[in-house]
């Protein structure tokens, strides 16, 4: 089993400190190869998502994940999860989008704070600089420099990644009913 590196965050949400757990490991980029299925997961994504080809940052429009990697040789995945009782003052069926948007802008940040120009992040969602992103209007993206994909868009099996390497099981988000543990799972490609 390969060894993870585990540590907790203390965050402030509205005025409430929250337990945010973090997990880290870093393997050689090939090796994540494994868990890269586009076709499966770009169809999945055309079928049940909004979001399908209109931003820049989701399917059909990022580049091969194997193309866009190539000069990065490790990949180190970062897997962010906190339980969702923390969030009891936010109403039942808003607590687990709550839940997770906030530690979704957490893992972000958190990996933006640790680029520099040997390395790059693979983000937490797809871009959310312009809303409605400039795809939806067919026009180029003002700030391509910005861009930052995810692993969902390039076609990773997130829960398998989650499953296999963190040990963790992906709770979905109920419509009704937060799931106990709320998760998000980004990277930074290193040289
Ligand atoms: S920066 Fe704006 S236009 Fe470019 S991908 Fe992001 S949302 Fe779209």
């Amino acid at each position: 089993m390969l060894k993870t590196v585990n540590k907790h965050l203390i965050k402030t949400y509205f005025h409430k400190n929250i337990t945010i757990e973090h997990k880290q490991l870093q393997i050689p980029t090939n090796e994540i190869l494994t868990y890269l299925q586009p076709d499966k997961f770009n169809s999945l994504c055309k079928e049940g998502c909004s979001n399908f080809n209109k931003k820049w940052t989701c399917p059909p429009n990022c580049p091969p994940f194997t193309e866009y990697a190539k000069n990065f040789s490790q990949i180190n995945l970062h897997l962010f999860y906190t339980r969702t009782d923390q969030f009891n003052f936010i109403e039942a069926k808003n607590r687990g989008l709550k839940a997770y948007n906030f530690i979704k802008e957490e893992l972000q940040s958190y990996l933006h704070d640790i680029e520099s120009e040997n390395n790059i992040m693979i983000a937490a969602n797809s871009c959310e600089i312009c809303s409605p992103c400039a795809l939806a209007s067919g026009k180029n993206c003002p700030m391509p420099e910005k861009i930052r994909y995810n692993l969902v868009a390039f076609g990773f099996n997130v829960n398998a990644i989650m499953n296999d390497l963190f040990q963790y099981e992906l709770k979905w988000l109920d419509k009704d009913k937060a799931p106990d543990y709320i998760s998000s799972l980004a990277a930074i490609l290193q040289k």
